[in-house]
């Protein structure tokens, strides 16, 4: 899996629909297209994204071959196995259907697992790239509700040490470009987003005003954010295992581990991924480094205290 831009929208229903296929396409990254919906709906969504360069999610039960087949026969190049728990031993069965149905041309992406032994496993199981990342989402409370977890940078930087070739995706709590430039200086190949790329124009759901009411915003460059930040605009942003998430797509709740919350509207995504990669760009130019490759092996890390972390970001402003 190759492409230029190393970032990756989340298969969340307020993420990454058509336009943010579209959208993440035209930028050089991936989007992957959610699975909560049926299959004819998902693959509506695929096509009408004309299946540019497209990844799709499907789950480990139920109708997931189907669906697999049904998104690859519309266009899907990259099939996301879509768990919260990836290190399971239904992603093994999983991955090696999966693998006898579709053959050696559709990348599989798997996960999510959190340690290196998750990693490997899943390699030895036939994926061509992982997720990385247990319990860091913005809108996650796995560690609270199940205390499991392991902070992603730690899970990062442990699956690094693998001596399995496939790649490794960072997911959950990348809130800057600097946090990618980590995540990716840490061993990561790509980073997945969720929070920075939803409440934008592409993201699905109704740009809402502060009253409830639905406003439909038509700007799509710089005036639209100008405007949006003005009038105090916000989008939907829901985690899939939330309680009004799991209601929608399966009309029950098992464990909660999820919310869901409003956040401000931020116009174009194309700007945000702009703004995006300046700061990828920048962020290697410190290292000296020219490819990930190179910033993985440039890069060091080092402990920081309390005082260190208050001083890494904008202080003038806390006396
Ligand atoms: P964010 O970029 O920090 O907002 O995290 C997004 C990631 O959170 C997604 O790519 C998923 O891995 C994860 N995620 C999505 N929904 C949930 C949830 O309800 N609970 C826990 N994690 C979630």
């Amino acid at each position: 899996m190759q492409f230029p831009l190393p970032i990756i929208s989340s298969p969340m229903d307020t993420v990454t629909e058509s336009d943010m296929l579209t959208a993440m396409s035209q930028a050089g990254g991936l989007g992957i297209v959610h699975r909560y919906n049926s299959i004819a709906a998902q693959v509506d969504l695929i096509k009408v994204a004309n299946a540019h360069h497209i990844g799709a999610a499907i789950g480990v039960t139920g109708d997931y071959l189907d669906r697999a087949r049904a998104v690859v026969n519309a266009g899907a190049c990259v099939i996301c196995i879509d768990v919260a728990h990836g290190h399971h031993i239904l992603m093994k069965q999983v991955l090696k259907s999966l693998r006898s149905a579709l053959g050696d041309s559709v990348h599989l992406m798997a996960g999510n697992v959190a340690t290196l032994q998750g990693f490997n496993d899943l390699a030895d199981w036939g994926a061509d790239s992982v997720r990385v990342g247990v319990g860091g989402g913005s809108i996650c409370s796995t560690r609270i509700q199940t205390g499991h977890g392991v902070p992603t940078l730690q899970s990062v930087l442990d699956c690094a040490q693998s001596d399995r070739s496939i790649s490794i995706i960072a997911d959950g709590g990348i809130r800057t470009s600097g946090d990618i430039v980590k995540a990716l200086a840490a061993g990561a190949d790509f980073v997945m987003l969720g929070s920075l790329l939803a409440g934008t124009q592409e993201s699905p759901g109704d740009v809402i005003v502060p009253s409830g009411e639905t406003a439909i915003v038509v700007e799509s460059s710089g005036d639209g954010f100008t405007y949006a930040e003005q009038e105090g605009l916000v989008k939907k942003y829901r985690g899939m295992a939330s309680i009004e998430a799991q209601i929608d797509w399966r009309g029950h709740t098992s464990s909660v581990e999820g919310v869901s919350t409003m956040i401000p509207y931020k116009g174009s995504v194309k700007d945000i991924l702009q703004t995006l990669e300046t700061g990828i760009r920048s962020g290697f130019s410190y290292s000296g480094a020219t490819s990930i490759s190179k910033l993985h092996a440039h890069a060091k890390f080092m402990k920081q205290s309390y005082s260190g972390a208050m001083e890494s970001s904008t202080h003038i402003f806390q006396q």
